[in-house]
């Protein structure tokens, strides 16, 4: 049985009488509103569209993962408010010794309900909550597609699937763990501090995998993450946790996609998890759900002020989409080589590649991936104008921008 203290967070969302119905059309329906959701819903700000997002949860209600992202991602986006850690090193631990890699870019745990919530001040659409149920039979053949929810259902021309990696809105493909390409991830979240962003790569806690803290000024964030969807990781997330002095508290998971799947399908916009955005080997799935999020809501945005039809927004974004696929294929050959390599070996290798340069070369290129400029400026600038953010926020955010163009254009040089 689960002790008080194990217990989920409560659930916030609406209930009995507040459940009113709910239909119509729309011009955009975005199902789900995590970091994909609120990311297309914030480039669709000052369209004019009528825009619903729907999530089971309140927005912010539900943290899924250890909140980790680089930290100029947090920078470009304005959502600096929301870091509550900074870290310029990883710390990689083997049963065989640590080796610490110096970052060519720093990389920050951020706090889950602040960042929703950051992001969705931005937006001008309507928030409801609603279980989507699938796909309901459309009314005429005028393109608008159908989505049938808990509450009712809703039509649009525009539907995103931003639900994660069932990616529900998808004609059956009978995805599901174990034999589909999904990792799966635990993590608790005690009280304490530390100084170190760590990982264990050390098959007395999973066979193919990672498991990791990440401290968030308060709580350490201590999770396993198995490639292999049938290693059960809840009992070795406890050991973990008791190998660094805590006892494990409020358990959350999921699985998680590593490989990538179609961009769009049946008319339907899949971004974040739900289009396997999540990238392997790291499971970092965070930033590019952000994105592909935004590259989405601006093709999204081309259509609804007139400028696109759905046919060029679905190829443009597929084809987005594509050009990243053989990074994400590269990264899944690392993901299945790590596995192989004999542990005595992998404890000199990883030491090896602690060296300065190899480390700049490789950090650098994996940030490369979903690089950090890509978000542009101009959410920097509108949390620079926003009252609620301080100055010293607005240092912090400058620094990072500055400090990650400096290192890339070193590294570059
Ligand atoms: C334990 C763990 C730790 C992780 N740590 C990190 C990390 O530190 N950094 C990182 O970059 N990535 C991390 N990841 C991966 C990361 O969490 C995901 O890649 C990321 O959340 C994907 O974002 P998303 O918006 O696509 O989907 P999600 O965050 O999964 O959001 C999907 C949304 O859809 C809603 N939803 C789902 N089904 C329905 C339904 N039927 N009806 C209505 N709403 C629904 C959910 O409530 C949710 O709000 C971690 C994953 C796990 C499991």
């Amino acid at each position: 049985m689960m002790a008080e203290s194990d217990a989920m967070p409560v659930r916030a969302t609406k209930r009995g009488s507040e459940r009113t119905p709910l239909s119509g059309e729309r011009d955009v329906l975005i199902c789900g509103a995590s970091f994909a959701g609120l990311a297309i819903a914030r480039e669709l700000a000052g369209s004019g569209a009528d825009v619903l997002i729907v999530d089971r949860y309140e927005i912010g209600e539900r943290q899924t993962s250890a909140c980790g992202i680089p930290t100029e991602w947090l920078a470009r986006l304005g959502l600096m408010e929301s870091e509550r850690q900074r870290f310029d090193t990883l710390v990689m631990h083997t049963p065989h010794g640590t080796a610490r890699y110096r970052l060519p870019w720093t990389f920050s745990t951020f706090d889950y309900r602040q960042l929703c919530q950051l992001l969705w001040r931005d937006c001008d659409a309507t928030f409801e909550t609603a279980k989507v149920n699938g796909r309901a039979a459309a009314a005429n053949g005028d393109g608008r597609i159908a989505i049938e929810t808990d509450r009712g259902t809703i039509t649009a021309p525009l539907v995103v699937d931003a639900l994660g990696w069932r990616r529900m809105l998808a004609s059956g493909d009978g995805y599901q763990p174990p034999d589909a390409p999904l990792s799966r991830g635990l993590e608790v979240h005690p009280a304490g501090e530390s100084e170190d962003l760590a990982i264990w790569i050390d098959r007395k806690y999973v066979p193919a995998g990672y498991g990791w803290s990440f401290p968030a000024r308060d709580e350490l964030r201590i999770g396993i993450g198995s490639f292999d969807p049938r290693f059960h990781v809840k009992d070795t997330t406890v050991e973990l946790t008791h190998d660094l002095g805590k006892e494990p508290n409020e358990y959350q998971g999921n699985w998680i996609p590593h490989k990538l799947r179609r961009a769009t399908e049946g008319g339907i916009f899949f971004a974040g998890d739900s289009a396997g955005h999540c990238l392997p080997l790291s499971a970092e799935g965070i930033r590019t759900a952000l994105y592909f999020g935004m590259a989405l809501g601006q093709e999204l945005r081309g259509v609804v002020e007139g400028r696109q039809t759905r046919a060029n927004a679905e190829a443009n974004y597929a084809s987005f989409h594509d050009t990243h696929e053989w990074k994400f294929k590269w990264m899944l050959r690392v993901q299945k080589l790590i596995p192989q390599v004999p542990p005595r070996i992998l404890a000199p290798l990883i030491k090896l590649m602690s060296a300065k340069r190899f480390v700049n070369w490789s950090f650098t290129h994996y940030l490369r991936i979903a690089a950090p400029e890509y978000a542009g400026s101009k959410w920097v600038s509108r949390s620079a104008d926003d009252q609620n953010s301080s100055g010293q926020q607005q240092d912090d955010a400058d620094d990072a921008v500055g400090r990650e163009r400096d290192l890339v254009e070193a590294e570059q040089a």
